[in-house]
């Protein structure tokens, strides 16, 4: 008996709708398909494991069969398949009223309704002129029925032949939506959304799925090899990862899945969007930015959850409950993961600290809950090579390193070369420096300035050593008013002229430095965090600032000193008389070209001048 009739939503709306809205998603259909095609296999099968079917299952597999030329895509299974009845209530009337008002309202959202409400099957009309269901339920007596549709709101059906339990979907594929009948294309697709059903999916004679990926075995059956093996399937040209998280959880949410700690060296944007995310063992997409903390996305792996609401809008889910306790499932996961690898396997993590730095830096800037957790297992690194935990720094440098106000100072370089004499200046009085040089490190610095009691943070060149970390109030070298004057137009008639400088007499000693090149702590902080776009672009525009600290005890600056009292007149034309001594005094234009050297300051002809002079000092020394 054949009967025609009229699909039960207001069908005049739905297939418009469905081809124009889900314009850039059209491939979902052979996902939602499969998916179909599996779901009704493993009722089959739980069907024959609860005894309630005791005939034979036969090889439960889905199917996917191509014809190029006649440009049919069929999906074939042998699951419970529908009699006559349940194709009308399933595919003719589906399951909501008043469908067209509805979809007026939920344009935008179509994505859920396809999701939710069921039309997963009608996606087939995305990219087919014409559908049709043949299929045989398993129930005793049932008799084999062929839908067809050409995707006008009328249906036919008929009883048909078919002898095997099952459903066999048919698409016809229009013109418009050719590359769906390719086979690049459809293989393609089916290793993007199939590849881990947990059914066997045949495209002709070649499996394309694993039914038992990794995340959905036992940890205790898994050793860290078959991890590793995984990770090379999912990220073949990767980088071996550092570490993984084996996640299981079933209450309050359903939640499988594998995180890895990548590498990650230097670009924190090229790492994004590695994390799978999986329905039931079915691939739903790779961008998973609203369901995990921003810095959790720099983590590769498979999250696999049917509590997730798929395809809905992006604003939706992060307002959606079980999206929140799952993202904060993870981020305590990923916490006691990295809490367990510091208190078990400390040199692993030393080994692999540099390439994990970046990550656990980021977690802490973007998530404050990550950040305390963090502060007990994150490390340190030493200029040689030693790693401390944030704690046991601070207790081994407390000794040397409290300064006379009792904050503990913590010295860090962000280049060990270019700020080698200071280093080499911090260690020759006992103190230990830190490398800082990634490049969230400014950010960094500051967070734990915060979160650190008592304690600085202080770049081991951004003031002399006695300075760093004052002991008790030294005795500053007294000049008058004009004395101060003279001795700052004197240092900045020699010094590069790009810069502003902020000269300073200090009294360090006749061993140490005539003089020294500093940079103020704050002003770089802010100068260096304007150029990382932090929004402070007012310090960012300032020429850069230094501080000239002059020792005046250095028998060198006393010999200048002297020079200037000798040579230079009082009066009007004292100004210019100070300029001209400046620049012909060699002494002086020596000791400032070393003290630029030292910071990397020396460029072009002036380091090309200060060679030929040097060379000729050395010539007259020694020769
Ligand atoms: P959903 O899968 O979200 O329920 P669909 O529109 O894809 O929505 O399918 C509607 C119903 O049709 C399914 O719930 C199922 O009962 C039935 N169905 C679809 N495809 C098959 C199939 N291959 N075998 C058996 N039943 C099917």
């Amino acid at each position: 008996m054949a009967t025609t009739g009229k699909i039960g939503v207001t069908t005049e709306n739905i297939f418009p709708v469905i081809k124009k809205f889900l314009y850039s998603d059209h491939e979902i259909f052979l996902r939602e398909l499969v998916a179909n095609a599996v779901d009704a296999t493993q009722k089959m099968k739980a069907l024959a494991a609860s005894g309630d079917f005791s005939d034979e299952l036969g090889e439960l597999a889905v199917r996917v069969e191509l014809d190029e030329a006649a440009k049919t895509l069929k999906i074939v299974d042998n699951g419970i398949g529908m009699t006559a009845e349940e194709v009308d209530r399933y595919i003719n009337q589906i399951a909501f009223s008043s469908a067209g008002e509805f979809l007026e309202k939920y344009k935008d959202q179509l994505n859920s309704i396809i999701g939710h409400f069921g039309l997963g099957f009608y996606s087939a009309f995305m990219v087919a002129d014409k559908v049709t269901i043949e299929t045989l339920s398993w129930k005793e007596g049932a008799k084999a029925v062929k839908w067809s549709c050409d995707g006008s709101p009328e249906y036919d059906m008929e009883e048909c032949e078919k002898q095997d339990r099952g459903t066999v979907i048919t698409l016809y594929i229009s013109d418009d939506e050719k590359e769906f009948a390719e086979k690049g294309r459809i293989s393609g697709l089916l290793n993007k959304y199939c590849k881990f059903m947990p059914v066997p999916v045949f495209f002709g004679e070649e499996q394309i799925n694993k039914v038992e990926p990794l995340w959905t075995r036992m940890p205790s059956d898994l050793k860290e090899e078959d991890y590793k093996e995984f990770y090379r399937a999912l990220y073949p040209m990767a980088d071996e990862p550092l570490f993984h998280i084996h996640l299981n959880v079933d209450y309050p949410f359903n939640l499988t899945g594998i995180l890895y700690f990548p590498k990650i060296k230097n670009n924190v944007e090229i790492s994004r969007n590695k994390i799978q995310l999986y329905c039931n063992q079915m691939f739903v997409t790779d961008s998973v930015e609203n369901i995990v903390p921003e810095f959790l996305t720099l983590l590769h792996g498979v999250i696999d959850s049917p509590d997730i609401p798929l395809n809905v809008s992006r604003s939706y889910l992060q307002s959606d409950s079980n999206v929140k306790k799952i993202s904060t499932y993870i981020t305590k996961k990923v916490a006691d993961r990295l809490d367990e690898i510091f208190r078990n396997e400390r040199q692993q993590l030393e080994e692999k600290w540099d390439n994990l730095k970046l990550f656990i830096e980021f977690g802490m800037l973007s998530d404050e809950k990550f950040c305390d957790r963090a502060m007990k297992f994150a490390l340190l690194k030493n200029t040689d090579g030693k790693y401390f935990s944030i704690e046991d720094y601070k207790k081994a440098i407390e000794g040397e390193q409290t300064d006379k106000d009792n904050k503990v100072v913590f010295l860090y370089t962000t280049d060990v070369d270019s700020q080698y004499s200071f280093i080499e200046a911090a260690k020759n009085k006992g103190y230990d420096v830190l490398l800082m040089d990634c490049h969230l490190d400014s950010h960094f610095v500051q967070l734990l300035e915060n979160k650190v009691e008592n304690a600085r943070f202080a770049r081991v060149d951004s003031d002399s050593i006695g300075n760093l970390i004052p002991k008790e109030d030294k005795a500053k070298p007294e000049l008058s008013e004009a004395e101060q004057d003279d001795l700052s137009a004197m240092f900045k008639a020699v010094l590069p002229k790009e810069n502003q400088y902020y000269v300073e007499a200090e009294n360090l000693g006749a061993a140490a430095a005539p003089i020294l090149i500093t940079q103020s702590e704050f002003m770089r902080r802010y100068r260096e965090m304007s150029a990382m776009g932090g929004g402070m672009n007012f310090y960012g525009e300032m020429p850069a600032m230094y501080n000239i600290i002059v020792n005046m005890e250095n028998p060198l600056v006393g010999k200048i000193l002297a020079a200037k009292a000798a040579e230079v007149v009082s009066g009007d034309e004292h100004n210019s008389s100070l300029e001209a001594f400046a620049s012909g005094n060699e002494i002086l234009k020596q000791i400032t070209d070393l003290a630029l050297l030292a910071n990397g300051m020396l460029k072009g002809k002036e380091l090309s001048d200060f060679i030929a002079r040097s060379a000729k000092v050395v010539e007259e020394a020694y020769l």
